[in-house]
């Protein structure tokens, strides 16, 4: 595993660059709580600006550059 980002980061396609995107998931009504739990994701993703299916990277949040290097 890679070590856990510090900034938060985003999905986008990655033929179009795009965050509109989805992957296939199912979700699990909980009782207690009363509402729909996420409770598996799986690998198929699809990108709602191309209309089809597609593979995701994965980006720091925004688009925005990585943070610089903390320099004294
Ligand atoms: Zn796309």
């Amino acid at each position: 595993m890679a070590d856990k980002p510090s900034s938060p980061i985003e999905y986008a396609c990655a033929r179009c660059g795009g965050i509109a995107v989805t992957r296939d998931a199912w979700a699990e009504w909980n009782v207690a709580r009363q509402r729909w739990a996420l409770c598996e994701v799986f690998d198929f993703a699809f990108c709602h600006q191309c209309a089809r299916e597609t593979r995701l990277i994965e980006r720091p949040a925004g688009g925005a550059p990585p943070p610089p290097d903390p320099t004294p």
